[in-house]
């Protein structure tokens, strides 16, 4: 995916509409947390220093089609003109009046945000009449909402159509670089770590990746839908039954491409699913087909698949990590990703981490800072990882 980069443009006097993510959470209208914002400054710093007359857009939330002022942006203007240091002149509509005579009168240098593009409906409906009154007048476009990459909305997809040059911003090059170009010849030993509970949402992911790596590390709730397809019992834990064939077919694909497939060796198992609960940890896979007990469940890998896992990890040169290895948000269930996020920061090797709730888990653990990459992207880091093309990066203009 060889697109044109915001560093490519010379935009000075120019108009450019830039689509940032500035999907901040807000408790009473305050923003809680506004890493978005700060992670956009450096596109936006870059556009206004080339002279810019720039438009922000972004949606937040999910109004559904509505105006809906719990969602409006005009709480991230405030933030992102303090931390700017300059004025960002807030337009308190989309595309209706006010939002032309504010994008009509910028200056070089200046800044406007428009509001919350989901307001309207004809944004994720991708309709044409709309993303052309979202382009407007500017003759340039830019990405840099990759968490949204994945959809082909008027404010990702359709604007590219109604100007003559689409970019992507500094935060989705950076996304493209390392879920993309350096997965594309991993360093090897490379190992993919894949967890959480969606087996739906990951198996495309896992079937695509076991052309490439190395080594596939299988852990969290996943881990039973592929020990279901190898006959075992399995007590309470969560299966995704309709997937147990293909789980099947992909453990074959693992042994037919030479590539190591790691289910845990054991696993830590309670009887009830909260903080305070006991729990143990099971004998391993074998022989024994009871391997979890009526009345027991799956919430974590068992202390072997810990020492295990974390040793296979410490001989890899490449890791790619996508999804909790247990119910991590309870401390009784959270010592496999802990132990797993703690490995990944001593190694030295390139280790991403594929977005979602592996990169909570590695900031809960401290350790988010240590590791090469992680992604903003939950939906479409997965759909990339899946070899889609992503609508809202194939429709830039090629570099
Ligand atoms: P996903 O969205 O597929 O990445 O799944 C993430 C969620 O999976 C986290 O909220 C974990 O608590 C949950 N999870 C991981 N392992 C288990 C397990 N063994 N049983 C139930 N939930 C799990």
């Amino acid at each position: 995916m060889n697109k044109l980069s915001i560093r490519d443009l010379d935009v000075a006097g120019q108009e450019v509409l830039m689509r940032c993510d500035f999907n901040v959470p807000l408790k009473n209208g305050a923003i809680t947390d506004d890493s978005r914002i700060t992670g956009a400054l450096p596109s936006i710093k870059l556009l206004l220093e080339k002279g810019a007359k720039l438009v922000l857009c972004s949606h937040m939330g999910r109004p559904k089609g509505q105006v809906n002022l719990e969602y409006t942006l005009k709480p991230v203007a405030v933030r992102l003109a303090e931390h700017l240091g300059q004025d960002v002149l807030f337009a308190e509509d989309t595309i209706g009046e006010a939002s032309m005579s504010a994008r009509a009168n910028l200056e070089s240098g200046q800044v406007a945000l428009i509001e919350n593009t989901r307001f309207a409906e004809e944004e994720t409906t991708n309709d044409a009449t709309f993303a052309k009154a979202l382009a407007g007048n500017a003759e340039v476009f830019v990405n840099d909402a990759f968490g949204t990459a994945h959809r082909a909305h008027a404010s990702t997809e359709g604007v590219t159509h109604h100007v003559s040059q689409s970019a992507m911003g500094l935060l989705v090059e950076k996304e493209l670089e390392f879920l993309d170009r350096k997965l594309e010849s991993p360093e090897s030993p490379f190992a993919v770590i894949i967890g959480g509970k969606k087996v739906s949402d990951k198996i495309k992911v896992i079937d695509k990746l076991l052309d490439k790596a190395d080594i596939m590390i299988i852990g969290g709730a996943m881990t039973y839908t592929f020990r279901k397809a190898q006959g075992y019992a399995l007590g309470n834990s969560l299966v995704e039954d309709e997937f147990v064939p293909l789980a099947g077919e992909l453990m074959a694909k693992a042994e037919k491409n030479g590539v190591k497939f790691c289910l845990p060796i054991n696993t830590r198992i309670t009887q009830e699913f909260s903080e305070e609960a006991e729990t143990k940890c099971t004998i391993k896979y074998g022989d024994d087909m009871n391997v979890i007990p009526d009345g027991w469940e799956g919430v974590d890998i068992g202390d072997e698949a810990i020492v295990e896992y974390c040793e296979i990890l410490r001989g890899c040169k490449t890791v790619l990590w996508n999804g909790p290895m247990g119910v991590f948000e309870l401390d009784n269930f959270a010592a496999g990703t802990k132990a797993v996020a703690n490995t990944l920061a001593e190694i030295d090797a390139t280790v991403i981490l594929g977005g979602g709730d592996s990169v909570t888990a590695a900031n809960k653990f401290g350790v988010g800072d240590k590791v090469s990459f992680l992604s903003t992207g939950g939906g479409s880091s997965l759909a990339l990882l899946e070899g889609k093309e992503l609508p809202g990066i194939v429709s830039l203009t090629n570099a």
